[in-house]
């Protein structure tokens, strides 16, 4: 037999060897069925037809009385796949290039003008015997242009698109495209065919470096990774489809690792087999974190039925040895596009819905507005951050009517928040938010600063000022340094503590009630006055009021306006008015809006009055000029 051919078998048998290899260790690992992934199957399923073609094709032409049926088939099998590598190939590398985008439409258009010349060149090749010599070796010239041509898009797009593949990624690919020249070139002179060979060392090289299945897998699970989980919901969401993702976490992980140690991974291991159990082979589990899976479904009919058998499984006791272990879950379910649209909204909702109970084997249907919701604390998290660092936030401050000395004698610091981007942030809905993540007692130690600045400079005790309030987190009143804090302001700006009265609101976040009221009674031996705020909306209580006596008591809004709309809260307040008084206490009625409420809480015997009433919260100039204009005058009935 000819060298050449013994030399060309050769080849094509290493090269069916190699892709056999390589496809028994693609498909010995689970794999998730993605566009690229599956291009690159088809890659090695080409590959392969096609060194095996070659092998055939190489033989039979040496077979003595062949029919020549069985050599023309065998011709046209090996054409086909010889010119299906290139554009699987160039597929696979488009698809590589464009991960998490829709394919490109020209090149899609390209791909499908090639796979119909080549069809039609392999059918015309049919004929290459009854065709004119001339006539065949064109259309050979014409496939082998075509199957330039698709090596050529693929090493253009993979320069177009460099920067959404890693290094290793372009090396290999351009690794690939060599080794098909030189091939090519070898095979052009000396007949030899390696070309398939080629290809399929260039795929190993590919696989081997571009391929690590072990991203896609979580070692102690054996679910999906949490990489993987993110590449699946971009294409997903880039796809513009619409699914269903479940996403359910264990709440108490911290406290089972803490009492577990290292047996606690048997409660994480136990969660995805259950939910691998109970979901059909063509949804994924994901664990997306330590404590945390995730499944996805492409219709609310699908996810029905997994949450039918979720509900069974998820309550049934857990075991780390022969000790049953308490596992609490939360689970959501995310609607794409209706509740989420962004790989982002899926941490919001996850943030929203943290501190919620779904009741152990409900799952929360999560909407639109837990997305915008935990979006918009992020920007005021953010203006937050900024107004502290840039020294930006206000304080105004609102006038309290003295009703015995009929004078503006003090009034009340609110702090203010105006943001560039998204302008004026109430404190009603920026101080929870600075309290949950424990920038309030920046936000604080601004407003007393500001406060003295203002006493220290613009000295409103000369006009009748006699004190300010200055609100007071209960997070800042938790804090051991509390009176040392507020003391070195005082100290700094020289302004006596009298002229500072703080006001605290008895929350359900006051978790040492002791603690709280030790700091309260350092803080009033050192001379400031204590005001209990918001009197009357729910988490005051009496035995707080008893235990610790305030200077001053403050009526809610809603309470003041309670009184002046019901009838039967007028022997409540009747009935704590003397109490609170006896104890020595001041009360103040806030939200006075009319007259007909300057009035009645006079006649009730509040002793000071607040309120839009007499004036809004105004800027330190605005406040100044109000004193000014009112100081002497009669104003028990108007401003
Ligand atoms: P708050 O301490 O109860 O303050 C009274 C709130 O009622 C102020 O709202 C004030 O503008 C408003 N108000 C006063 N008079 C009337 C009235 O006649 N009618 C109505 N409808 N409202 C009236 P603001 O300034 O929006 O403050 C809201 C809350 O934010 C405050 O309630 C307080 O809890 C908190 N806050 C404000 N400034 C600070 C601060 O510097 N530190 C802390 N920790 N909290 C603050
Ligand atoms: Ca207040
Ligand atoms: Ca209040």
């Amino acid at each position: 037999m000819d060298p050449v051919i013994n030399f060309s078998m050769g080849f094509d048998c290493c090269a069916i060897v190699i892709c056999v290899v390589i496809m028994a260790n693609y498909y010995s690992v689970k794999h998730i069925s993605t566009r690229t992934e599956k291009l690159f199957q088809v890659l090695m399923g080409t590959l392969l037809v096609s060194a095996a073609a070659n092998l055939v094709n190489v033989s039979f032409g040496y077979v003595e009385g062949m029919p020549a049926w069985l050599s023309y088939a065998a011709g046209m099998l090996m054409v086909i796949s010889v010119h299906s590598a290139g554009i699987s190939f160039m597929l696979y590398v488009v698809s590589e290039c464009y991960q998490n985008r829709p394919f490109p439409r020209t090149l899609t258009a390209f791909a499908v003008t090639i796979i119909v010349l080549v069809g039609t060149a392999v059918a015309l090749y049919g004929f290459r015997n009854s065709l004119p010599e001339g006539a065949a070796q064109t259309i050979i010239v014409c496939m082998f242009a075509e199957h330039c041509c698709a090596i050529a898009v693929a090493a253009a797009c993979v320069v177009v698109n460099r920067r959404a593949l890693d290094v290793r990624t372009q090396v290999n690919i351009f690794i690939y495209i060599a080794f098909n020249v030189i091939a090519t070139i070898v095979q052009a002179f000396t007949r030899a065919q390696i070309t398939a060979f080629a290809q399929s060392v260039a795929v190993m090289l590919i696989f081997a470096t571009l391929r690590n299945p072990k991203d896609e897998i979580d070692a102690l699970t054996k679910t999906f990774s949490k990489q993987a989980f993110r590449d699946f919901i971009l294409r997903q969401i880039s796809a513009r489809r619409t699914f269903r993702l479940f996403m359910m976490g264990i709440r108490n992980m911290p406290a089972i690792n803490a009492l577990w140690g290292q047996n606690a991974d048997d409660v994480i291991k136990e969660t995805a087999a259950r939910i691998v159990g109970i979901t059909d082979k063509n949804t994924y589990v994901y664990r997306t974190d330590e404590a945390r899976f995730a499944a996805v479904f492409s219709s609310d009919a699908q996810f029905e039925k997994f949450r039918e058998r979720y509900r069974k499984i998820i309550g049934q006791p857990y075991f780390v040895g022969q000790y049953a272990v308490p596992v609490d879950h939360v689970a959501v379910l995310i609607a794409f596009p209706e509740a989420a649209t962004k790989f982002s909204d899926i941490e919001s909702i996850i943030k929203y819905y943290r501190g919620h109970y779904s009741g152990g084997d409900e799952v929360i249907i999560a909407t639109r507005d837990a997305v915008a919701d935990v979006v918009r604390r992020e920007k005021v998290d953010y203006a937050i951050q900024k107004a502290l660092r840039l020294h930006s936030f206000q304080v105004c401050y609102q006038p309290i009517f003295d009703l015995k000395a009929k004078k503006f004698n003090c009034c009340e610091a609110l702090v203010r928040l105006y943001d560039d981007e998204i302008g004026y942030i109430p404190p009603n809905e920026f101080i929870p938010i600075a309290e949950s993540n424990g920038t309030i007692v920046d936000v604080g130690r601004e407003v007393m600063t500001q406060v003295c600045k203002f006493i220290c400079g613009s000295r409103p005790q000369e006009l009748g000022v006699e004190f300010i309030d200055v609100n007071l987190s209960i997070i800042q009143c938790m804090l051991p340094e509390v009176l040392d804090n507020i003391r070195s302001i005082l100290h700094h700006y020289g302004v006596p503590r009298g002229m500072v009265n703080l006001e605290i609101t008895e929350t359900a976040s006051a978790r040492s009630y002791d603690t709280l009221q030790q700091h309260l009674n350092e803080l009033r031996s050192n001379g400031f006055a204590i005001s209990l705020d918001d009197f009357g909306t729910g988490f005051s209580s009496v035995e707080f009021l008893i235990k610790f006596p305030f200077d001053i008591v403050k009526l809610d809004r809603s309470l003041v306006r309670a009184y002046m709309e019901t009838k039967k809260y007028e022997p409540i307040l009747q009935h704590y008015m003397p109490m609170l008084h006896s104890l020595g206490t001041k009360i103040v009625a806030e939200g006075v809006e009319t007259e007909e409420m300057v009035k009645a809480l006079d006649a009730l015997g509040c002793d000071y009055l607040q309120g839009y009433y007499y004036s809004k919260p105004l800027p330190e100039d605005e406040y100044l000029a109000f004193l000014a204009s009112h100081s002497g005058a009669d104003l028990s009935h108007g401003a």
